[in-house]
């Protein structure tokens, strides 16, 4: 949708004012000291923190209710207190999480921000949107394709209902410049900042928002578990503190520290290509720590930023991640590289008092496409009226305790040549690569770190689940985007053939 000039400039002065900031603190991406805005505090919450003016007795829940969506970039399920960690990185988020319900499966549209956030916008997959492409350069973003300006948005779909749109994100990838203006009275992208940065623009926005009628959506998207890491304190000295071997290993750690901190300065890539150093499980362990503090980091901002807004408990607040990250899991570091649990599963938390149940945990598989419409659906709006479509759906039956029928979740990513593709059907995910291993079946219930390849006892199995893959894959692909994989090469047909995934006797082929 086309975005109003006045809106256009408001969000332009705001883009080209951050660009400035970003600039002055992108060392080497971001700013790397925690001091920036007041240095967080390392006393945990009190069990009380009151997050929430309560609604007066007899005042049902409002038909509008002001919403607040937070993203956490690069933020894997399983960090979460919530989700089962034990290390104590999210007190205020298992907080947040104990007041709603938790949906224990959530599964993102693909391994890394360019996708994954334009689904949670439109409620659109990756191959339906288009915006599947893009590189972060000296220069700034590069081939990276907007947002299309006729995808009705989420801050569209709200601002059309009468909301006021508010939106600060901390990632070069969802700058205004790239379609992310679409819907948004005011829209602050300032390149790689730190969450001092978010909290530091939404207390400016607060006097403004407390004012008016209208309900507000404000949206958050923080970026600091992303690499290159940067060292918090004191949370990465209390997680060192911990590791088993921090005493025996005391100065070659400190060694190793400097190392992965040099390494992660010369950004994701060095960190990398220099895979064979994180071997070692306490080298690895240096890493897993630095991640680990800019998770708890990240808490303690969100604890901050949120009690200064003095929300009613009737604001619907929903939190969750674009991807993961991986340290090993599956051979590698950072994400984009697989499609397996530690980079697809992702925290997907609503909060709202009066309708949604405290304490209450969702098993059966979501999808951050069904976030466009359980949000407009919240707000009164039904997103299946509305021109634009969405292959995501409502969620809000599964936290009413009512039946949903389960769907698939579709992931795919690509980096370089390879394209890879996933499907989720209850317990059940396949993996489909343009390389080998070309397709593999896993029970992710049983198997979460996905070790076991079942593919080979279930070919059955694997051939229903890649025919509803290629459905799905086929439903409004939008032109120009990333192909789907495609085995043409008969070696490769042979192979697969050998392993039961296609029938010798079909003569049309694979993968269409
Ligand atoms: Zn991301």
């Amino acid at each position: 949708m086309k975005v109003p000039h006045w809106q256009l400039a408001l969000g332009a002065a705001l883009f080209t004012g951050g660009v400035a900031v970003g600039i002055r603190l992108q060392v080497p991406g971001r700013s790397p000291t925690p001091g920036d805005g007041p240095a967080p505090s390392t006393v945990r919450p009190a069990a009380g923190d009151a997050l929430f003016t309560v609604i007066p007795e007899g005042k049902r829940p409002s038909a509008r209710p002001d919403i607040v969506l937070i993203s956490v970039d690069t933020l894997r399920a399983d960090v979460l207190g919530a989700y089962g960690d034990t290390r104590g990185l999210t007190p205020f988020l298992d907080q947040l999480a104990a007041k709603g319900t938790v949906f224990e499966r959530a599964y993102a549209s693909s391994s890394w921000t360019v996708p994954t956030v334009a689904t949670m916008v439109t409620g659109l997959y990756a191959h339906q949107h288009g915006v599947d492409r893009g590189a972060f350069q000296a220069a700034g973003v590069a081939s990276q394709p907007p947002l299309p300006d006729e995808l009705i948005t989420l801050p569209e779909r709200l601002k059309g209902m009468g909301y006021r749109t508010l939106g600060v994100t901390t990632n070069a990838h969802l700058g205004g410049d790239l379609g992310y203006l679409q819907g948004f009275d005011s829209y602050v992208n300032a390149g790689f900042e730190d969450a001092a940065f978010i909290d530091a623009t939404v207390r400016d926005w607060a006097p403004m928002m407390a004012k008016g009628d209208q309900p507000v959506f404000l949206w958050l998207h923080y970026f600091d578990p992303h690499d290159p890491y940067t060292r918090r304190e004191p949370y990465f000295s209390e997680l060192e503190a911990r590791s088993l071997d921090a005493v025996s290993l005391a100065a070659p750690r400190q060694v190793r520290l400097d190392r992965a901190l040099e390494l992660s300065k010369m950004l994701g890539k060095a960190l990398k290509d220099n895979i064979k150093d994180f071997e070692d499980p306490a080298q690895r362990s240096i890493l897993q720590n630095l991640y680990g503090a800019e998770v708890r980091y990240t808490d303690e901002w969100i604890r901050r930023t949120l009690n200064s807004l003095q929300l009613s408990e009737d604001t619907l607040i929903v939190f969750t991640a674009d991807h993961g990250e991986e340290f090993m899991d599956h051979g590698g570091l950072g994400h984009r590289r697989s499609l397996h649990n530690e980079l697809m599963q992702v925290p997907f938390i609503v909060v709202r008092a009066g309708d949604i149940p405290a304490g209450q945990r969702v098993s059966a598989p979501v999808r951050t496409v069904d976030l466009l419409p359980t949000i407009v659906g919240v707000a009164g709006g039904d997103h299946k009226a509305q021109v634009g479509g969405t292959s995501g759906r409502n969620l809000a039956p599964l936290w009413r305790g009512e039946a949903l029928s389960p769907e698939p979740a579709l992931s795919t990513t690509m980096k370089g040549d390879l394209v890879q593709e996933s499907l989720v059907v209850g317990a059940y995910k396949v993996i489909r690569r343009n390389q080998e291993p070309l397709v593999q079946l896993f029970n992710v219930v049983d198997d979460h770190a996905e070790k076991v390849d079942l593919g080979p006892q279930e070919p059955e199995r694997v051939k229903e689940m890649l025919a509803t893959m290629d459905k799905l894959l086929a439903e409004g692909r939008r032109e120009g985007a990333t192909g789907a994989v495609e085995v043409t090469d008969p070696e490769t047909l042979k192979m697969l053939e050998a392993m039961g995934y296609v029938d010798a006797d079909e003569d049309d082929g694979y993968g269409h």
